[in-house]
């Protein structure tokens, strides 16, 4: 049995998660399950799951929860704020840990469980861009076991031969991390401006967080994704090479030195990639259906435009410069993000923050989770100003 702390497991990586482990109880067991606004469906899953503990932000959230517990006779311990996170995800009782929190503010939890040696489930990509360095040492020294969630790198990880490590590339070329376009693939560029979050979240083949969604829109997703393999990996931003397909049936592919190319298909499902990460090295049942090969009938690639996704081309930038530029990256596009979430920013102007945060903030070497946590936060009052100053809104 593997006892399971699912950080999120309100939002859609969560929700996906806990139905995989609905389908094996013979397998997994939750220990601890954290949430943050939706209290009621947090309160659904203790009384699914009945985990040891549920985790919410703080002391009124706690008091709700647990009334809403007791009212289903839950023996669940409610526990509040980031400490509590930190510890649930690193308790001895605990042998994987579901990084799904949205955003900066999951890195903290995420490095305590890779501190503790945990099985590390990661789809929490904000945490491999702002502290790649330290994450991987941590793995390292803890031994813990980092296995991608993101489809596109749980993709390239089947892909790559049992010989790639530290020091031994096993016949690897290059890596060609695929994009679906998002919803904006083919919209005329002249109406980007106009976009509404509503619009922007409509991803064509994939439901996900809203943060996230928007990220596809602007493909400053891809550009994250492309930090984070090279973290994963060990690879250098010119090893991979990031490649439209529309139809999201290819989760990314990696070239050998004969010539073969190795790919990862299946429906467009999270279900896949939690799957084949709860059970690694083993395989369990998804829930995922398969993949109709015949009706798929035609895959299309195409090179991204950088004109239409400036913010692609920002991400790119900022992994060729290092340091503590996709720290910086990541923060302007999460206040960006928000803002244009919030109605307080055009779609277009999020690229404009994060280009104009990139170039007032000073680039650095960060060496601490300290160090790293004061660029973003730095990062994060400069792309208010820029908002303020591009919008006139506060
Ligand atoms: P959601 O927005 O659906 O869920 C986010 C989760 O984080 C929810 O449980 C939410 O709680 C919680 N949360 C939000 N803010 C805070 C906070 N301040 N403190 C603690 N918890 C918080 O996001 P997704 O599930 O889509 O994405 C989660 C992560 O997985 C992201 O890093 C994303 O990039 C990554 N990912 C997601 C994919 C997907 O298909 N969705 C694919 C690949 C990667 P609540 O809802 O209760 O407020
Ligand atoms: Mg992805």
């Amino acid at each position: 049995m593997q006892y399971l702390t699912v950080l999120g497991a309100t939002g859609s990586i969560g929700e996906n998660t806990l139905d995989v482990v609905a389908r094996h109880p013979d397998r997994f067991r939750v220990f601890a399950l954290s949430g943050h606004s939706q209290l009621d469906k947090l309160a659904r899953q203790c009384g699914q799951f009945k985990p040891n503990y549920a985790v919410v932000a703080d002391r009124e959230s706690a008091a709700l929860l647990s009334g809403k517990l007791r009212s289903l006779s839950l023996a669940t311990e409610v526990v509040f704020g980031q400490q509590a996170l930190c510890d649930l995800a690193a308790a001895p009782e605990v042998d994987m840990v579901m990084a799904a929190i949205v955003g900066a503010v999951g890195l903290r939890p995420t490095l305590a469980a890779a501190q503790a040696g945990k099985k590390v489930l990661l789809a929490n990509k904000e945490s491999l861009v702002m502290a790649g360095g330290l994450f991987m040492d941590a793995v390292r020294s803890a031994q813990a076991t980092l296995l991608p969630i993101d489809s596109e790198h749980n993709a390239i990880f089947q892909c790559l031969p049992t010989t790639y490590g530290p020091g031994q590339r096993g016949g690897v070329r290059r890596v060609l991390l695929t994009a679906s376009g998002g919803p904006f693939l083919s919209v005329p560029l002249d109406s980007l401006a106009a976009m509404t979050p509503d619009q922007a979240c409509a991803h064509p083949n994939w439901q996900m967080g809203r943060k996230i969604s928007v990220d596809s829109a602007t493909m400053m997703n891809k550009g994250l994704e492309l930090i984070e393999a090279c973290w994963l990996f060990d690879l250098r931003p010119e090893e991979i090479e990031v490649v439209i397909h529309p139809q999201s049936v290819i989760h990314s592919m990696v070239e050998y030195v004969d010539g073969s190319i190795l790919a990862q298909l299946g429906n467009p499902d999270m279900r896949t990639p939690i799957a084949h990460a709860m059970a690694w090295p083993e395989r369990v049942v998804s829930g995922v259906a398969s993949l109709d090969i015949i009706r798929t009938a035609r895959l299309d690639f195409a090179a991204p435009d950088l004109q239409r996704f400036p913010c692609l081309q920002l991400a790119m930038e900022a992994a060729r410069r290092g340091g503590s530029a996709p720290a910086l990256l990541n923060a302007a596009n999460e206040v960006a993000v928000a803002a244009f979430l919030g109605g307080r920013l055009p779609f277009t102007g999020i690229a404009e923050v994060v280009s104009a945060v990139l170039d007032r903030v000073e680039i650095t070497e960060p060496d601490s989770l300290e160090a790293v946590q004061s660029c973003d936060q730095m990062a994060r009052r400069s792309a208010e100003e820029v908002i303020v100053q591009l919008t006139g809104k506060g």
